[in-house]
């Protein structure tokens, strides 16, 4: 691939953001938020059905512990191990899941992978002595990592599975918040922290006609292997579509990875894109295991804050990473140029450098597909950053294969009937239907991602007080919810990371932390008072950017509400604006810590005297 920081070599850069305008328009004209609701809408709830482990009956529980964590994915998981080298061990997790791993359970899909280096997205490698096998590890070595995580911290004797929380509600003369689940759970924690996810609601569109399809049809993130054969890490070969004409809607991160072992195994494959992905290079290779062997202890966060410095253009010795990102995001994220220039040359200068980068990606669908009709369909035409880049080695040359048909719809799927589906008016009959359409956005309201009622002091409900958008102290607590954090969301006043993984291992360290101090001191509850909300509360505002003349630009994408042109809450944003400022935020919550006045919170020395306080 050419080198991405090259300017734009095409005569004419007005032309190319005339055609950028556009490959918008065309994909603007539909309705794209439109999507069934599989909580609610039981016409489609066998969606979400778990294919992956079966669900035992079981009593309820009733029980008290020291803290409740509603989820068991990454945030879940980390956050608990980190309380328990705390010496705080009295836990109670909550997943709709059957496992641990949360994104890693249900995407299970074959090809399924991450695109961050293994060795700074999976947490707490050096503490479990882990070495990933590849530089981008699949999908089952991640979930397997979790699992692992939880057995070394002996998290599993203290995990409800298959259990849906339906509401979390702080007990005014008890002090402790009462869950009650689906499964007639009661749990009373003294503390709660909610580590709901953030891409955990699958989006399922609302095509006309849909629910008459007769054949097979699932998601992405509930694959089913009992019909298409293989098994999660096993997709060589898929045996059960031998036979078999399958669609793929969407060509997303998770569409482009299904798209080799569908390719390799289906009669017929046609993949619906509605808009091409910029898919850079991988790159994948083993890593060998004495890798870590020579590092000093302290490698991974090393690693980690290389990476961040790198994407924040920040000064470091070396590039680790190298990569996609570090190569192609890196540069637009933190554009370097020069900023004393008038704002007019600025704005030129990114341009090119961005410019440079979707031609180096068009380039690539050039050399590697030789099918010219659809090499142009792949081809990208946005700004870098409208939409989350992909990076894979096999996607572009599955695309070349005979059995595979692309269908160009940039107005998406426009009907589903019994036996196929119609696009651009001309009907395709398949066996199956693959939905990769992803999930709802991060900037999901906090309490519909939780999905349950969250209530805090004199009945106040957390959708009800964050409606007008969030308020809280560091984007991990809010006032009216004592012993209450949130794992940090990137629309929920924390800090931004490229890897999510890295906000998560330093929140997880703080809470964990925190907690601890409190343990230490007596500390039994604790609520934020409403002026220290309002203080991170602006402090957050006073650094939000106002980045709609960029995204009104772009195609539409989850980034900009799929095309909205309504500003953006500047309440829902970030520690340091857009990009993040994570290493001012790590260094404001440790000297938090340090001081250890738990400055901003109401301390109150026993439980009871928070209620009594009301
Ligand atoms: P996604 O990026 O939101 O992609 C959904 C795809 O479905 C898009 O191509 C979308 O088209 C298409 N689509 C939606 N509705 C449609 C309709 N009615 N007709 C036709 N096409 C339709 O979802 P995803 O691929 O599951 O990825 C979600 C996120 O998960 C990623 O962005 C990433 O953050 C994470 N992820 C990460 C990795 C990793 O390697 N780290 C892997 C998988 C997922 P448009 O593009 O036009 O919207």
């Amino acid at each position: 691939m050419a080198e991405p920081n090259r300017s734009f070599s095409g005569s004419d850069p007005d032309a190319l953001e005339e055609k950028y305008r556009l490959e918008r328009d065309r994909r603007r004209r539909v309705d794209r938020t439109s999507i069934h609701d599989l909580r609610s809408d039981d016409r489609f709830g066998r969606y979400r059905k778990d294919p992956f482990t079966p669900f035992t009956e079981r009593d309820p529980v009733s029980k008290d512990c020291e803290v409740a964590i509603v989820g068991a994915g990454m945030g879940g998981t980390v956050v608990a191990a980190r309380l328990s080298e705390q010496g705080i061990e009295d836990l109670c997790l909550l997943d709709e899941a059957g496992g641990f791993g949360g994104t890693w359970y249900w995407n299970r899909y074959p090809g399924v992978m991450c695109d961050i280096e293994s060795t700074i997205y999976m947490p707490m490698l050096e503490e479990m002595r882990k070495t990933p096998s590849t530089r981008y590890a699949f999908g089952e070595e991640i979930r397997e990592h979790f699992e692992a995580i939880a057995d070394r911290y002996a998290l599993r004797p203290a995990s409800l599975f298959h259990t849906r929380v339906e509401r979390t509600e702080w007990n005014e003369g008890g002090a402790r918040w009462e869950i009650t689940t689906d499964r007639g759970d009661r749990i009373r924690a003294r503390f709660v922290i909610m580590a709901v996810g953030m891409l955990n609601l699958m989006k399922l569109p609302a095509i006309p006609g849909m629910e008459r399809f007769e054949g097979h049809a699932f998601h992405t993130a509930r694959w089913d292997y009992d019909y298409t054969g293989g098994g999660p890490g096993d997709w060589d070969e898929l045996p059960g579509l031998h036979d078999k004409r399958v669609a793929l809607i969407g060509t997303g991160s998770s569409g482009i990875q299904c798209v080799p072992p569908l390719a390799a195994s289906a009669e017929q494959l046609y993949v619906f894109q509605r808009t091409p992905s910029a898919i850079g290079v991988r790159d994948n290779r083993p890593i060998p295991k004495d890798f870590a062997t020579d590092l000093a202890p302290g490698w991974q966060a090393a690693r980690m804050d290389n990476f961040a410095k790198t994407m924040l253009a920040l000064p470091t010795d070396e590039d680790l990473i190298d990569d996609g990102w570090t190569r192609y995001y890196a540069p637009l994220l933190t554009p370097r140029v020069d900023y004393s220039r008038p704002l007019e040359e600025i704005m030129r200068q990114i341009a090119a450098i961005d410019h440079g980068v979707m031609d180096a990606h068009r380039d690539r669908v050039d050399a590697i597909v030789s099918d010219r009709g659809k090499a142009e369909i792949l081809k990208p035409y946005y700004r870098y950053l409208c939409k989350r880049p992909c990076f894979h080695d096999e996607y572009l040359p599955a695309m070349d294969r005979d059995n595979v048909t692309l269908v160009d719809c940039p107005d998406g799927v426009e009907e589903i009937t019994p036996d196929g589906l119609v696009a651009n008016g001309t009907k395709y009959t398949v066996d199956c239907i693959v939905y990769a359409t992803g999930f709802e956005s991060e900037s999901t309201p906090f309490q519909r991602r939780a999905g349950h009622p969250i209530v805090g002091r004199k009945g106040i409900d957390m959708e009800a007080k964050w409606r007008d958008g969030v308020r809280s102290l560091h984007g991990l607590m809010t006032s009216g919810f004592p012993n209450f954090f949130t794992m940090p969301n990137p629309y929920q006043q924390a800090v931004v990371t490229v890897t999510h993984t890295h906000v998560t291992v330093e929140c997880a360290d703080h809470i964990a932390k925190t907690l601890g101090a409190m343990h230490a001191k007596g500390v039994q509850a604790f609520d934020v008072t409403p002026e220290a909300e309002e203080a991170w509360t602006a402090e957050i505002v006073s650094k939000a950017l106002d980045r709609s003349s960029f995204t009104e630009g772009c195609t539409p994408s989850r980034f900009n509400g799929e095309g909205s042109t309504e500003p953006a809450n500047p309440r829902n944003g970030s520690y340091g604006g857009s990009a993040g400022d994570l290493f001012g935020y790590r260094a404001l919550l440790a000297d938090w810590r340090e001081r250890g006045d738990f400055a901003g919170l109401e301390i109150l020395p026993r439980a009871e005297d928070l209620a009594a306080s009301d």
